[in-house]
């Protein structure tokens, strides 16, 4: 599949580690940055998806405001909120195939279905 997209939205949410270390983590937020990485052909109109769908679709299910713990049900860890964010693009945008979470400016974690897959 020759295109890739990304889309860019920004959260945030609260969550704490129940098991970090062998102790639970404070209540604290993050600012949470998400890209979603589309890939296919384009349309006969020349684009892949429309960013402006993907952009309000991430506003709907995007947690902002929210308690990560009741949501993702197990551990808040940047890796399940991806793949979360991932299974739930999948249901409107099944071009997905990729999701990063970025917790800070330094530290991302991304979940994706495919077996391997090269510099997103
Ligand atoms: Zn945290």
């Amino acid at each position: 599949m020759p295109y890739r997209v990304k889309v860019i939205r920004e959260f945030s949410a609260a969550h704490f580690l129940e098991r970090y270390k062998g102790r639970s983590e404070p209540l604290h937020g993050h600012n949470y940055r998400v890209e979603v990485v589309l890939e296919g052909e384009v349309n006969d109109e020349g684009y892949l998806v429309d960013f402006l769908e993907v952009n309000s679709y991430l506003k709907e299910i995007l947690p902002e405001h929210r308690m990560l713990n009741d949501i993702l049900g197990g551990a808040s860890t940047t890796e399940r909120l991806a793949r979360w964010i991932y299974e739930r693009v999948k249901e409107r945008f099944p071009q997905v195939v990729e999701v990063w979470v970025w917790e800070t400016g330094k530290f991302a974690a991304s979940y994706t279905e495919r077996k391997s897959i090269t510099s997103l």
